[in-house]
């Protein structure tokens, strides 16, 4: 799903429990965030508004499900980085976020696990985190990047209303 599509805008549902259709999404979702080179994928961007996202394999991190993720703490030193995203091709924001994340989740073994990161990979749950929360992006950009990103935005929107 690309924006402007509503799946992306909405807060997710959490999971209720991990059954066959779960587990054949998260398999998509690995197969989708593999297929375009990404580090994560939330299931919103695959049109399911589900408390679920996945990441690759990066440093001492193997690839991973997180189910019903929650943010335990989110501080340190706030780093500006540039992201991109799968649902926003072509366009690249300078996003504003604290350095160290911790998080907990439930993996695909139905068992809570905690992870905590200073570097990418937090960074990287914060903005799969965001996309739980119904925020893209887009939500992050100053008045500059706005503007310096309006035609791909509006291509974007234009795409969107000729599949629609
Ligand atoms: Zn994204």
């Amino acid at each position: 799903m690309w924006y402007p599509d509503p799946v992306l805008k909405r807060r997710a549902e959490p999971v209720a429990a991990i059954d066959e259709g779960i587990r054949a999404l998260i398999d998509d979702m690995f197969a989708v965030m593999r297929e375009e080179e990404g580090l994560g994928l939330a299931a919103p961007q695959v049109g399911r508004s589900l408390r679920i996202f996945v990441t690759e394999e990066h440093e001492q991190f193997p690839a991973r499900a997180y189910i019903n993720p929650r943010l335990i703490t989110a501080d340190g030193p706030v780093a500006v980085r540039d992201e991109g995203c799968l649902s926003l091709p072509g366009i690249r924001v300078g996003v504003r976020r604290p350095s160290h994340v911790r998080i907990e989740a439930t993996g695909l073994d139905g068992e809570r696990f905690e992870l905590e990161d200073s570097g990418l990979m937090g960074r990287c749950w914060l903005h799969e985190h965001d996309h739980l929360e119904g925020r893209l992006i887009t939500d992050w950009m100053s008045p500059i990047d706005r503007l310096a990103a309006r035609r791909a935005l509006r291509d974007l929107e234009a795409a969107f209303e000729e599949d629609r």
